[in-house]
């Protein structure tokens, strides 16, 4: 029995079968807690780990980069932190940790929250100008003084390791990417790597924002999924997300997406992350997780996404918050500066070599 009971639940998981179709694949199997499941029972989905693909990721890029360095090139990445923001030094001692590790050049450069648009045009200016330097990231959010458009608009593209350039957006949309947007590379890596079949399965994406929403949806539809793109205009949102069985929640609304959105069966993706500090709100969230809640009790914050943990109960398969979609953001991170690297100065090292 226990065997039935894996290959229903797997084929649930890996196919993202959903609705009546998984009712009916599941009806040729034994499998006696079926109904409990598709009417919401409390059987728990596969749950994703971020941080063991990420791993594998680096596995990866530790031969190319090792390849590279034969050659004589050690990529490079540059970080720029505009100020003190607590949340962005986190993120770019992340980003920098993460390329000694795997052994790339790092150089962090941190201008005063008072630099004016000009300065920091100067800064980005001179990193486009350096052989050393393969990637540039501009820390986001950026001082209200500063015109962030213009800032990622004057980054080398062939430099721009966060996709944000409207010419490697513009790649994207043509379907002929480039460097894209490392948060939903990082979720296609997911997918990928997990076997969900995208092909032909209708995604939802909730959310539409430059850097996860939008380059998300079309990655999906380059990946011929059928996508319906959400946003805070969508009407009836529940019944849109419904319809799909593979959902990614980018809204940055902390556990919105509640199981009534999701189909039994479907993959969750939850890209959101929002810090609580509320007792009630934790309560609430927590209610059927008591380790978590328990944990947030002794820490007085959690890290939550946009999707309510009780999804696992009538998800396929999900990401956990945090270790789901997090760690591959840095590791696309990486994997698009090597990938810069070698396209920039590996064909130098080649044209040389040739002459
Ligand atoms: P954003 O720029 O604020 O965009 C949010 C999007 O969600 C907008 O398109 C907005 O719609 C939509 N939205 C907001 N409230 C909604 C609602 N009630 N119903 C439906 N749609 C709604 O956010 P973002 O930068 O894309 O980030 C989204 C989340 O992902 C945040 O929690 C962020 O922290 C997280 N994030 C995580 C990673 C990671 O590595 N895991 C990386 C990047 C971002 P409108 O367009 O109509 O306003």
């Amino acid at each position: 029995m226990a065997d039935a009971e894996d290959s229903c639940f797997g084929l649930l998981a890996q196919q993202s079968l959903t609705g009546e179709k998984a009712e009916e694949r599941c009806d040729n199997m034994t499998w006696p807690r079926k109904i409990k499941r598709h009417r919401g029972g409390n059987l728990p989905a596969r749950i994703f780990n971020g941080n063991a693909i990420r791993d594998q990721i680096y596995s990866e890029l530790t031969g190319e980069i090792s390849a590279l360095r034969d050659a004589g090139i050690r990529p490079g990445l540059a970080a720029v932190l505009v100020g003190e923001n607590p949340a962005s030094k986190i993120y770019v001692s992340s980003k920098i940790a993460a390329s000694e590790k795997l052994g790339l050049a790092s150089f962090n450069i941190t201008p005063p929250a008072t630099i004016s648009t000009s300065e920091l045009l100067a800064i980005v200016e001179d990193l486009n100008r350096r052989d050393d330097v393969d990637g540039i990231l501009v820390q986001l959010p950026l001082p209200a003084q500063i015109d962030a458009k213009k800032i990622l608009e004057a980054v080398d593209p062939a430099k721009d390791v966060d996709g944000f350039h409207p010419l490697n957006v513009g790649r994207l949309v043509a379907g002929r990417p480039n460097l894209v947007a490392c948060t939903p590379l990082g979720v296609m890596e997911i997918l990928r790597r997990s076997k969900i079949q995208i092909e032909g399965a209708n995604a939802a994406v909730l959310g539409r924002s430059d850097i996860v929403g939008k380059p998300m949806a079309l990655l999906l539809m380059h990946a011929n999924a059928t996508v319906t793109v959400c946003h805070s205009k969508t009407r009836n949102l529940p019944e849109a997300v419904r319809r799909a069985d593979i959902v990614i929640a980018a809204m940055g609304r902390t556990a919105m997406v509640t199981p009534d959105y999701i189909a039994p069966g479907a993959t969750v993706i939850d890209v959101g992350i929002n810090r609580i500090t509320d007792a009630a709100q934790a309560e609430s969230i927590f209610a059927n997780l008591p380790e978590r809640l328990a944990s947030f009790r002794a820490k007085g914050s959690a890290v939550v996404g946009d999707v309510h943990p009780d999804v696992a109960n009538i998800a396929g398969a999900i990401t956990p918050v945090p270790g789901g979609v997090g760690p591959l953001t840095i590791a696309m991170l990486m994997s698009n500066t090597v990938r810069a690297a070698r396209l920039r100065r590996g064909a130098r090292i080649s044209a040389a070599a040739r002459s």
